[in-house]
């Protein structure tokens, strides 16, 4: 099938962090972009600037509930992604990635829609193998209280490849490693937001156990120039899955001092217990994108950070709402 230049273009969670740095890209790109969005974990603002343009439509949905659309391409992902937002209704949660993409697939099926579908290094779990390739099957707590998005995640992966195996679907799977940036949520408890936000504000950075624990981090633009060339792949040659992220590997501490560093901040750090089954390593091995996507990234953590640094200094934090606890059962 041959796919116009101009493709009508599905973009679920394209409100959030990542998503609505996608839409821009693929506005400007020149296509017809459709924002799904249940602003649970962002808002409008995030989109807003794209209001007045013709070919942007933004839908207020919940992707858990089926829809009826035409399109050519779909992104996929609508999922709360931090920790505290994944874990504020689990069930919820675990909702949302399978349901979620069953209702993305059954339209991507209806149509023969492109799909890409954003997965994460979190199916890897706390990995005993490092750095991970994509060969490594994960160590994941299936109990605990990363599940509902860990082993959400791993559910979709595993429904893209049925629906490819049974249906013949182009799909596309990419893991996204810690990825930071511009309109993060300030209250999203990721640790680059939080030191930020802690340090621009006064408050001491609170750091997870001693610190010793490893992230990679990549910076959005990279990340979604891996995206849209994952998902512009002839789809007979690569379905993935395929990491993306940036394999320059950091304590929580080092990037606790960088952040301070940067800021010029008076915090100082403090340390905190470490949350249940939180993983201790975490680097992508990324030869796959770089061979089959001739894809890497550019910008240097240093570089990111004072982009995001600027970004935050001019946010009004009070605009921003705390993820209401749940209740106590
Ligand atoms: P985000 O929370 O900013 O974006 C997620 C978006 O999905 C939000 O706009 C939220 O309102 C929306 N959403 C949540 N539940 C929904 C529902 N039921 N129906 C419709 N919309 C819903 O987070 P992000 O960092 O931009 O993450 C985007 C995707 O990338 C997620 O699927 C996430 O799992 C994946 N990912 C992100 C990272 C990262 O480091 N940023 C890492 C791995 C995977
Ligand atoms: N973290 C921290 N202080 C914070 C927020 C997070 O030390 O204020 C730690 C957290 O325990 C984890 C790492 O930073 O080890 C990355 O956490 P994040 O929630 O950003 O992402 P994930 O654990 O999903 O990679």
């Amino acid at each position: 099938m041959s796919i116009p230049k101009m493709k009508r273009i599905l973009v679920t969670g394209g409100a959030g962090f990542l998503g609505s740095h996608l839409c821009d890209r693929l506005i400007d790109q020149g296509h017809d972009v459709i924002c799904l969005d249940n602003f649970f974990t962002s808002q409008k603002s995030n989109v807003t600037h794209l209001l007045s343009e013709p070919n942007f439509e933004l839908i207020r949905h919940d992707i858990t509930h089926p829809l009826w659309l035409e399109v050519d391409e779909v992104y996929n992902l609508a999922c709360p992604a931090s920790p505290i937002h994944y874990q504020w209704n689990p069930i919820k949660t675990m909702k949302c990635s399978v349901l979620g993409i069953i209702n993305v697939l059954g339209i991507a099926k209806r149509t023969q829609a492109r799909i890409l579908h954003a997965s994460t290094s979190e199916v890897y779990g706390d990995p005993e193998v490092h750095p991970q390739p994509e060969s490594y099957r994960g160590n994941v707590n299936p109990i605990g209280p990363r599940a509902c998005y860990d082993e959400g995640k791993r559910a979709a992966e595993t429904l893209c490849f049925d629906y490819h195996r049974r249906h013949h679907m182009p799909i596309k799977v990419i893991r996204i490693f810690n990825t930071y940036g511009p309109r993060m949520h300030p209250y999203d408890g990721r640790v680059v937001s939080n030191f930020i936000r802690q340090a621009l504000v006064g408050e001491d950075l609170t750091i997870y156990g001693d610190g010793s624990q490893t992230r990679s981090f990549c910076y959005c633009d990279d990340l979604v120039e891996g995206m849209i060339r994952m998902m512009n792949t002839g789809h007979d040659d690569f379905i993935g899955p395929v990491n993306l992220g940036n394999p320059d590997e950091f304590t929580i501490k080092e990037l606790a001092e960088m952040v301070i560093e940067m800021t010029g901040t008076k915090s100082k750090l403090i340390f905190e217990p470490l949350p249940a089954d939180d993983p201790t390593q975490r680097q992508p091995i990324i030869d796959l994108a770089k061979d089959k996507l001739g894809w890497e990234p550019k910008v240097k953590l240093r570089e990111g950070l004072e982009k995001t640094i600027a970004y935050f200094q001019d946010v009004d934090f009070s605009q921003f709402r705390h993820p209401t606890p749940p209740p106590l059962t």
